[in-house]
């Protein structure tokens, strides 16, 4: 099989967090901001979360105007996809001149960048191990330095370690989901709880306060409290969730006796309601 042209830039190696490159990316180079033209980002939710408040803009707007919604291979599942300008280098949207307008908060992707991560799951392992490889693309000149770098270190220098942290549930949601067999396929209804627990983490806060989310669980009494105040905290719950509403582990899996009150409070409320004349 062709490798795609960005599989034919992944150095065929393997590295661990203690493998070393040599790089430095400086805005003096002839190349500066050409990483950002003509790529594909796929976004994680800790990316969104970033995002859309660097923008100030609530999760489901910064989805509409900011991003393509495509298929992950092997998942089944949906993405979004940064959505690069429709001009010639078909650029980030937020490439300047003078480098990008929210580097402070930009994906993860672009911090790893010149360093790519992946994920294994041995059969039977509990959880997932990162790997990590390079990516030499004949246009950036950053590998013609003395400056060496661990991975590691280079993930503390870009501040990546909180953008890991945050995304690890989500990970391991993918990473499960990629080794189902290929003909079980999830519900529509799955998927749709899917992207607005991984991504659009604004609806997610606005289903738990007015489904019976709460009252279905059993739940400490600041959480509402916390999950209002604290996004990557939100994005634990929601995968926790979907782990237990997809795959029936972890601690949202349904109280049954709360389960049980409510559908008999429900028969109440049906023998309660008069026929209409
Ligand atoms: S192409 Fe490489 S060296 Fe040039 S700006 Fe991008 S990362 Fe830096
Ligand atoms: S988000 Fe920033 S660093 Fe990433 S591609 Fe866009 S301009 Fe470049």
């Amino acid at each position: 099989m062709e490798k795609s042209e960005f599989e034919a830039r992944v150095e065929p190696q393997q590295l661990t967090g203690e493998s070393r490159f040599r790089f430095e990316c400086r805005p003096a180079r002839s190349c500066f901001t050409q990483c950002c033209r003509g790529i594909q980002i796929v976004l994680t939710p800790y990316d969104v979360i970033r995002l859309k408040n660097r923008l100030d803009l609530p999760s489901d707007q910064f989805l509409a105007i900011y991003t393509d919604i495509e298929l992950l291979e092997k998942t089944d599942l949906h993405v979004p996809v940064l959505k690069m300008l429709d001009d010639e280098a078909k650029s980030c949207p937020f490439v300047r001149e003078d480098g990008c307008l929210v580097y402070e908060d930009r994906p993860a992707s672009c911090r790893y960048y010149p360093v790519g991560l992946g994920t294994l799951r041995a059969k039977e392992a509990e959880a997932s191990e990162q790997f990590y490889f390079m990516v030499k693309e004949p246009h950036c000149k950053g590998f013609e330095v003395e400056r060496e770098w661990t991975v590691d270190q280079w993930r503390a220098d870009q501040g990546l370690e909180d953008y890991d942290r945050a995304n690890r549930p989500w990970t391991e949601f993918m990473v499960r989901k990629r080794s189902f067999p290929s003909n079980i396929r999830i519900t529509k209804e799955a998927k749709r709880m899917y992207f607005m627990a991984c991504y659009d983490l604004d609806r997610f806060l606005k289903f738990v306060k007015e489904s019976s989310f709460l009252s279905l669980y059993n739940l400490p009494p600041d959480f509402l409290e916390k999950i209002e105040k604290d996004e990557a905290a939100r994005l634990d719950v929601a995968c926790m969730w979907l782990e237990g509403v997809l795959y029936q582990r972890g601690p949202f899996q349904v109280d049954e006796e709360k389960a049980r009150e409510r559908l008999a409070d429900r028969g109440k409320e049906t023998k309660e309601t008069p026929e209409k004349e």
